[in-house]
This record gives C-alpha cells, sequence and structure tokens, in this order.
C-alpha cells in the first residue's frame, strides 16, 4: 500500500481511447424507438447530432480513439486527481484497513465532469460543419461546460435553462454568458413547446423535461443547429469513462483495489464514467468492487421508477428509450441538488442496475449536505449538492467496514466542486433544507 495521499498521472499517460460498455453487457439495450413505436435510423437523429456520436450510440466496440484534438484540450485540466481522503478518515476515526480515496472532476473549467462530454460533442459538431448547438441546463452546469465547448470551437450556444434554476443561479447564468452563450429561463415563448406548457401553467418553474423539449425544437427546425444533452445517452456515458480509466491506473499506483465504487446519478453519467471500467475490471477478474448508484429520495428513477420505454422529455421530442423512468411529464421537487432532477436513467446504467452488476440507492439531501459539509470541513473541497449524495454513501460505508471490523477501501466520484450551489449551503446552514420523499407519497418532511 502507498503512503501518498495524491495519485497523479502525467498528461502522456492519459488514456486515448474510451471504453464502450455495449461490448460487454450481459443483455444488449434495446433499441431507441421514435413516437410510433419504431427503431429509429441514424438518418433521423442526424437532425439532431453529428455522426459520429450516432454511431458511438450504437457501437458494439470496446474501444473507441479518443480524437488528438480532443485529447490536447483534455490536457489542459485532466488527468484528474485521486486523493486519498486521509482528514475525513481521521475524522470518522477509521482503523488503518478502512480507506477512503477519491476521484475529484472539480478541477475542470466549468468545476464538473461534463466538459469531459462537452469538448468531444462540441468537436464533432464543428467537423460536421454546425454553426450552433442547442441545448438545455438544469442546475447550470451542462450549460457552463458546452458554454466552454463552444467557446473553444467557434460554436454559438444557446441554453435553455429549467426556470426555477435560472432563478436560484445567476451566477451561473453569467458565466454561461461570458463564454457567449445566449440563456433563456424554460418554459419560454420562444418554441412551440414552450409555449404550450405556459398556456397550461404560466407559472410553471420548468423542468428538464420541458427545458430538453425547447431545445430539441430549435435543433429540430433549423439546419445549421443540433442539439446536445450532457447526460443520459450511450456516447455522453462513453465519454466520461476517462474518468474511470484514469481512476484504475491511479488506484494502481495508490497499490489499492477498491471494494466499493461509488457515484451519484442523476441521468448516470458521471456514475458509469467511474464504474464502467471498473465493470469491465471485475469482468476480466481483476477486481471484486461493488458498484453503487446513489440517488436523492426525491427523484428516485432506480430505485422506485419503472423498467420500461419512456421519452427523454415532456413534449416526446425526444427517440423513446427503456430504462428506469418516474414518467417523462414527471415535474420534480424543487431540491438542491438540481443536477439529480431528471425523471429517466441512463439505459446503459438502467440494463446493470436490472442485471443486478450495479447497486442502486437513494439518499435524502439533509444527510447528503450532512455529509458534504463533514468532507468539506475535513479535506478543504466543497462538493457540488449532486456529488454529496455520493459521499454519504462513501462514509456511511466506510462506517458500516469500521463497526463489523472489516477492511474495505472506499473510492467515489466527487463529481464537481459547489462553489456556484451557495445558496443551497446556505440553505442548509441556517437549517431551511427539507426532505422530500418520492417512494413515501412524496409527502415533505422535516430536517431531522
Ligand atoms: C450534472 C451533474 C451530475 C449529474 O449528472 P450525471 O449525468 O448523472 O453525472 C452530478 N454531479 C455534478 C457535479 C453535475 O454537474
Amino acid at each position: 500500500m502507498s503512503d501518498k495521499t495524491r495519485f497523479l498521472l502525467d498528461e502522456t499517460e492519459m488514456p486515448t481511447a474510451w471504453y464502450n460498455v455495449q461490448a460487454d453487457l450481459p443483455v444488449p439495450i434495446a433499441p431507441s424507438l421514435d413516437a410510433d413505436g419504431n427503431p429509429m435510423g441514424p438518418e433521423q437523429l442526424a437532425v439532431l447530432f453529428p455522426m459520429e456520436c450516432i454511431m458511438q450510440e450504437v457501437s458494439q466496440e470496446r474501444y473507441i480513439d479518443i480524437p488528438g484534438a480532443v485529447l490536447d484540450v483534455f490536457k489542459t485540466y485532466r488527468p484528474s486527481p485521486v486523493i486519498r481522503a486521509k482528514q475525513l478518515e481521521r475524522v470518522l476515526g477509521l482503523p488503518a484497513g478502512v480507506k477512503i480515496f477519491y476521484k475529484y472532476e472539480g478541477v475542470s473549467p466549468a468545476g464538473s465532469h461534463k466538459p469531459n462530454t462537452a469538448i468531444p460533442q462540441a468537436y464533432y459538431n464543428k467537423l460536421e460543419g454546425i454553426t450552433k448547438i442547442s441545448t438545455e441546463t438544469g442546475a447550470g452546469q451542462w450549460g457552463s461546460a458546452l458554454s466552454i465547448a463552444g467557446a473553444l470551437f467557434g460554436i454559438d450556444v444557446e441554453v435553455f435553462m429549467v426556470k426555477v434554476s435560472y432563478e436560484q443561479k445567476p451566477y451561473r447564468r453569467a458565466l454561461m454568458e461570458t463564454y457567449g452563450a445566449s440563456v433563456h429561463a424554460s418554459p419560454t415563448n420562444l418554441t412551440a413547446a414552450g409555449r404550450h406548457v405556459l398556456s397550461m401553467d404560466p407559472d410553471s418553474t420548468g423542468s428538464l423535461g420541458i427545458a430538453i423539449s425547447e431545445a430539441v425544437e430549435v435543433a429540430a427546425t433549423h439546419d445549421d443547429t443540433h442539439y446536445s444533452l450532457g447526460s443520459v445517452l450511450n456516447h455522453v456515458c462513453l465519454h466520461q469513462t476517462i474518468i474511470g480509466l484514469e481512476a484504475v491506473k491511479q488506484m494502481e499506483l495508490a497499490e489499492e483495489e477498491p471494494d466499493v465504487v461509488i457515484g451519484c446519478v442523476g441521468g448516470g453519467s458521471n456514475f458509469a464514467g467511474i464504474a464502467f471500467p471498473y465493470y469491465h475490471r471485475r469482468l476480466n477478474g481483476r477486481s471484486k468492487a461493488r458498484l453503487v448508484a446513489v440517488e436523492p429520495k426525491a427523484c428516485p428513477s432506480l430505485t422506485a421508477g419503472e423498467f420500461r420505454y419512456d421519452f427523454g422529455d415532456e413534449a416526446k421530442l425526444t427517440p423513446q428509450m427503456e430504462m428506469y423512468t418516474l414518467g417523462h411529464d414527471f415535474v420534480p421537487a424543487g431540491i438542491h441538488a438540481g443536477g439529480l432532477r431528471y425523471h429517466g436513467e441512463s439505459p446503459l446504467v438502467s440494463a446493470l442496475v436490472r442485471s443486478g452488476d450495479v447497486e442502486a440507492v437513494a439518499v435524502h439531501q439533509v444527510a447528503s449536505f450532512e455529509a458534504a459539509v463533514q468532507f468539506a470541513r475535513a479535506e478543504g473541497i466543497l462538493p457540488a449538492p449532486e456529488s454529496s449524495h455520493a459521499i454519504r454513501v462513501a462514509i456511511d460505508e466506510a462506517l458500516a467496514a469500521k463497526e463489523a471490523g472489516e477492511d474495505k477501501t472506499v473510492l467515489f466520484n466527487l463529481s464537481g466542486h459547489g462553489h456556484f450551489d451557495l445558496s443551497a449551503y446556505e440553505a442548509f446552514n441556517a437549517g431551511k433544507l427539507q426532505d422530500y420523499d418520492f417512494a413515501a407519497g412524496a409527502t415533505l418532511c422535516e430536517p431531522e
């Protein structure tokens, strides 16, 4: 075992190919369907996505090369560090055999893992001569990441931001605008989908599903415009595997094999990123790691949703995918981990939960913030509220091992920092955060 704290790779050691879990699934995922229930061909998707992403969406190749121009941008912030949480271990009073490591994706220019897919997506669009990308954003992290990538590759970015976040997070909007993006509070009057929602409910606070409908409509009705999604889809999960591919090498430097690998899930991409390479390692007999996906109890698609075909958006403009879902018309409670408020879940992550290869758990937001604050005071990094769900379970796993007198090595993905989420921390510090439990009949519970 290494006694070091930070496990770093040189840029020359950065992975040069992504890992495609579709080559190794126990049961292949079902094809995407159009609104009439017919399998969708690449031509139908080409109005929305560059062909390279469409091919990646269905590819069965185990490894897919990362383009050189993408690697060059990645080198400005990758490889990201793996850090042993020694101060946190001390605060928790863990015995020597119980260790916590985290992969830190907050070092990217957007402060989260999302540039890992925004950069290749912008690059592939640029190659096809696309001049504008429309997208949605919840908490603002995806919009920020795509705005940065658009600026780097000279593509205009138009962002439909869920209204509740637009109002809660003015600095995320300022950030996107600084990178040159245009940002609208969704639902808007700019699209038929937005006008329809407003006609039913003029005070709608929006949802990711509604914002996706608006962004998809803009792309579908303009030849020079494509749409881009920051999670859920297979090519997005593929791009995020650079996280886990690096982490495997870094844990080798640490001379540790994790017993459990943990990530939070909104649409599933950062979890896929850290977990899929470990899934592959398990198939090769080199790892026994349990893979744990953590979602909020307020939006529990994996633990309380149904596994079935559903649309990715409110207005049914996206393909239908087979996944765990709470229903495309689900409007989640206004919890502070905005990036986890999505009704569906990556079909790839869903498939591995269904096959029993991935465990899913749901945690409350107050308990997650408690873990985040404990982590921040020990390790110094202020976590994104999304990531705090993974921290909750990482701490609980370590404490359970301590109780049981067992050795355990925990690895979790710290998907981002929380510097744009200070209103959430302010609410938590003031004792104003509430828990919202979807499965228990959507009742509000007072903080403990
Ligand atoms: C967007 C986001 C998430 C949730 O998205 P996934 O696709 O499930 O990873 C988690 N953490 C952070 C910091 C995010 O920005």
